[in-house]
């Protein structure tokens, strides 16, 4: 009898704040697939000036550990933060692949993002590092079109139409985020006052 082998799930996000969307995709995969783990991995932060917009990538890199801290499968890798230049998924899972070759990997990624999968590079080795689930989000069509349905599952989950672009202009005008992101992570944007002073 072959052993079972770790299943671990992947969620990548610019995380510019964690918002309970995230943290729903995450753990409704995480049920349905059986995942042993799932990793948040903040994206890196370009150095170039026309996405000075991104906040720091140690404060997003912090706000999802605070977000993620309670659950003990969930945890937070700093691969593509720590990896200069522009973040591509191909070489976050080569990297996570490298790590932890014992694992199964599964890409968690929302109806807008799959929906920019073929255009990413090296979309056919991306499929052969890891099975990519695709969940349901407020506003956007979830369509595999194409793509082939042994390499690319649909998963629906509860609605929530939360985005981080909506809790950094809420932040901005000075009107709630609470119950939007984990409260811990409220407490953290008020702290470092992120997303006040930026245009
Ligand atoms: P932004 O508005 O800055 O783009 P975002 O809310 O889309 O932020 P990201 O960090 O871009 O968050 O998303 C990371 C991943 O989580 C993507 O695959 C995205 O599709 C998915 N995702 C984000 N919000 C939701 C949500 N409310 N429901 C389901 N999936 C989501
Ligand atoms: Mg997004």
């Amino acid at each position: 009898m072959t052993a079972r082998r770790f299943r671990l799930g992947v969620m990548g996000g610019t995380f510019d704040p964690v918002h309970h969307g995230h943290l729903v995709a995450a753990s409704e995969v995480a049920a349905r697939f059986d995942l042993d783990e799932v990793i948040f991995v903040p994206t890196g932060r370009p150095t170039f000036k026309q996405d000075s917009r991104v906040t720091e990538a140690e404060h997003r890199y912090l706000m999802t550990v605070v977000a993620t801290a309670s659950n003990p499968r969930f945890t937070v890798s700093r691969v593509d933060i720590d990896r200069p230049g522009l973040t591509y998924t191909i070489d976050t899972l080569r990297d996570l692949h490298a790590q932890r070759p014992d694992a199964d990997l599964f890409f968690i990624t929302g109806a807008d993002a799959i929906a920019q999968i073929a255009a990413w590079k090296d979309a056919d080795e991306l499929f052969d590092l890891a099975h990519f689930v695709a969940v349901t989000r407020p506003g956007h069509t979830l369509d595999l079109g194409t793509l082939d349905a042994l390499k690319v599952t649909a998963v629906e989950i509860p609605a929530l139409a939360i985005s981080s672009t909506d809790c950094r202009e809420r932040a901005r005008a000075g009107r709630p985020v609470w119950y939007l992101v984990p409260d811990g992570v409220v407490q953290y944007i008020q702290k470092h006052r992120l997303y006040v002073d930026a245009s």
